[in-house]
């Protein structure tokens, strides 16, 4: 057998077998051993048969004291029974359906059984324990026993038998991913050594040990190629944009920058103007004011006769920033077209053409901005909007319109720093962490079904004062269960026109109408005309109505706390005192508490280390759009500390071996990990 040779070749696998363990992400033998358990089952300790309680999983020696009886009952079900000895009692043993056994167990020989023991009256039972004779003990009993996440067909026998296989014929051709000194310099275990304990250990210190060191590996190979990425990056030339003076800029707005977002924007100048290539990622809070980062990098660039192009994750939020760049930027001499799919042939025609020709500068608009036959002869800058809803894969696109262009990323949510360090890993950050003067903070609540009259009588109020309002409902899948007491947006919306504010003019969004159906709905709640918007999660991102000052959730457990920190940055983003209220709904999601955590917490980073604790890395980017490779091992929302040294290390290995052409494989996982990313 060979370390990357075919796993249907071990013995027990074969091609139905190596079909399933495919499900599991396994094809070599490497990637065999590589599949680490989730837990361990401690089957070391050996008890005595007197001791042992009703209910417990315990390991025993026992000899076998009475000729196996078996019972066949019909369509081939059959019981065995025998009783089993140790120097301090007995046991029944009981096995289901494997009438061999009757022919296999030898009586008066010794054997280590581990199961689930019960106690009817005084008498001891064990039933389907897993067992091997006392002499060939340790595969499964007598040890601390690996479990695996399984797919149908593969039970944890299969793997533990076949891994142990794998490990007995391919350890020693196993690679090193880890420089010799990183070894020495973090005190790890050594990697063969490491693959054996973390499957079959003989303590759990000694599992920890090697868990500790293939975490710490797993992360600093990610650390790795993102740290190259970043390097090549770094190389590429890019156009050089002499930086205007800021000034120039500032006095057009309305107000005064703060200086956050000064310091932002004369980091991106110094970028654009260095001959090398920008890639920056601007972070900060929902309403921080990152679209004037862009705006003043749009204009630098367009003012020296380049290209910018400018891509938001929904039509709405597009909408929006063709409207904030027309009115800020044409003044300033920028030439704005609006590209997005909706758009009529003839409209988006007419915006290519001008692009084109160099007649536009800047083109705002949807992923349509990529679409075949879209050119930007002079593109100097790629801005991607809210950057978590498009991945990796698609930020390089962009990018790759032409060659070498800045790129500069805002990022909507804030995301806990071990994400933000791998996920943006390969670019330089500016974090915008201070909100315009005069923001007020967004008093939350968080109430039940009983609030419900007043909460009304709260809406009346404010949208008599001339305040708008929007209230939010969570998507609904259609064929989710339980939904009945799920308020949907189409529901409410009636419920609310019809029958609890017919004085009032209420609007609807959700994900499912036409583009410009949402398009005139958004505007007419832009221009005041509509006072309640009732919608789906679609507000989430960026919308920006100054004069809303209430956002009513239903449902709020329905959804994750970032997303609800999130859709309570829609409102507080003007003049007004703003509220929001959370309707807790029956459970089943987050829980009171999380949402309580909300109320009281409005720094958004912190929000969001909690949303990683509560539901993982996942939920973050959706469903696995974020391009990197799966973790075997590593818990990102747990390795924080591990990750920085793992990126110290990698920082360091990089410096003195920026190709890593002396740790070759090494340089063979990193340059793996660029081909599967480049997929996403
Ligand atoms: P986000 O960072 O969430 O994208 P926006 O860029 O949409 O935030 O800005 C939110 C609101 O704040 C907008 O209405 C914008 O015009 C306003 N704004 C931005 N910068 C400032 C500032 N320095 N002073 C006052 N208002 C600002
Ligand atoms: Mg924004």
């Amino acid at each position: 057998m060979q370390l990357y040779g075919d796993v249907r070749y071990l013995k027990g696998i074969g091609e139905a077998r190596a079909k399933l363990l495919e499900k599991l992400g396994i094809r070599t033998v490497y990637d065999l051993i590589s599949y680490f358990p989730r837990d361990y089952e401690d089957r070391s300790v050996i008890r005595e048969l007197a001791d042992i309680q009703e209910g417990e999983t315990a390991c025993v020696r026992a000899v076998v004291v009475s000729t196996p009886l078996l019972n066949r009952i019909r369509n081939g079900l059959s019981i065995t029974r025998f009783r089993i000895a140790d120097d301090s009692g007995t046991a029944e043993v009981t096995i289901f359906n494997q009438p061999y056994i009757k022919n296999s167990l030898r009586v008066g020989s010794r054997y280590s059984f581990y199961g689930r023991f019960q106690r009817f009256g005084g008498k001891l039972g064990l039933q389907n324990p897993t067992f091997e004779r006392s002499d060939e003990e340790g595969k499964t009993t007598g040890r601390i026993v690996p479990v695996y996440r399984l797919t149908a067909g593969i039970s944890q026998n299969t793997l533990i038998k076949s891994i142990r296989q794998g490990l007995d014929s391919c350890l020693d051709e196993l690679p090193d991913l880890l420089p010799a000194e990183t070894v020495r310099r973090y005190h790890l275990t050594d990697v063969r050594r490491a693959y054996r304990s973390i499957h079959m250990p003989s303590d759990m210190s000694e599992a920890m040990r090697a868990r500790e060191r293939l975490v710490f590996e797993e992360l600093f190979v990610l650390a790795c190629a993102l740290g190259s990425m970043k390097n090549q990056r770094r190389n590429e030339a890019g156009h050089v944009i002499p930086a205007p003076k800021l000034e120039e800029f500032a006095e057009r707005l309305p107000f005064h920058l703060t200086n956050a977002q000064s310091r932002a924007i004369e980091e991106a100048f110094a970028d654009m103007a260095s001959g090398c290539a920008m890639n920056r990622l601007v972070q900060g809070d929902v309403g921080s004011g990152k679209t004037m980062v862009a705006a003043a990098c749009i204009w630098a660039v367009c003012r020296s006769g380049f290209q910018a192009a400018f891509m938001a994750p929904t039509e709405l939020l597009a909408d929006q920033h063709y409207r904030t760049f027309s009115e800020l930027l044409e003044p300033m001499g920028v030439r704005v077209v609006q590209l997005k799919s909706s758009m009529t042939a003839k409209a988006k025609r007419d915006a290519v053409e001008k692009l084109a020709l160099g007649e536009a500068d800047l083109a705002v608009g949807t992923h349509a901005l990529l679409s075949e036959g879209v050119e930007y002869p002079r593109l100097a800058l790629a801005v991607t909007d809210e950057q978590h809803r498009f991945g990796v894969g698609q930020r390089s696109a962009l990018a790759a319109k032409t060659s070498a262009p800045h790129v500069l990323v805002m990022s909507a949510t804030p995301i806990p720093r071990t994400l933000a360090l791998i996920l943006y890993g390969d670019l330089d950050v500016s974090i915008i962490d201070e909100l315009p003067p005069g923001r007020q903070k967004v008093d939350t609540y968080a109430v039940d079904e009983s609030m419900r009259p007043r909460i009304q009588r709260f809406i009346v109020r404010l949208v008599e004062e001339g305040r708008q309002v929007y209230v939010v409902c969570p998507m609904i899948e259609e064929n989710e269960e339980g939904t009945l007491d799920l308020r949907s947006a189409s529901e409410v919306y009636e419920q609310l026109r019809t029958t609890v504010f017919p004085q009032f003019k209420l609007g609807l969004l959700h994900g499912k109408m036409k583009a410009a159906e949402k398009e005139s709905v958004m505007a007419g709640f832009v221009s005041g005309e509509i006072q309640i918007l009732v919608s789906t999660t679609v507000v989430e991102v960026g919308v920006d109505v100054p004069n809303a000052a209430l956002m009513v959730v239903e449902n709020a457990d329905r959804f994750g706390l970032s997303q609800l920190h999130q859709l309570r940055g829609r409102v507080g983003r003007g003049e007004h005192k703003s509220y929001c209220v959370l309707f807790k709904g029956k459970g089943g999601g987050i829980s009171a508490e999380r949402l309580d955590a909300l109320v009281k917490e409005s720094d958004g980073f912190r929000i969001s280390e909690e949303d990683l604790k509560l539901r993982g890395p996942g939920d973050f980017f959706g469903s696995r759009q974020h391009g990197l490779p799966t973790m075997h091992i590593a818990d990102l929302s747990a390795s924080l500390d591990v990750l920085k040294e793992a990126q110290e290390e990698a920082s360091r290995v990089l410096a003195l071996d920026p190709t890593l052409e002396r740790h070759p494989p090494l340089m063979r996982r990193v340059t793996s990990i660029f081909q599967n990313a480049a997929g996403g």
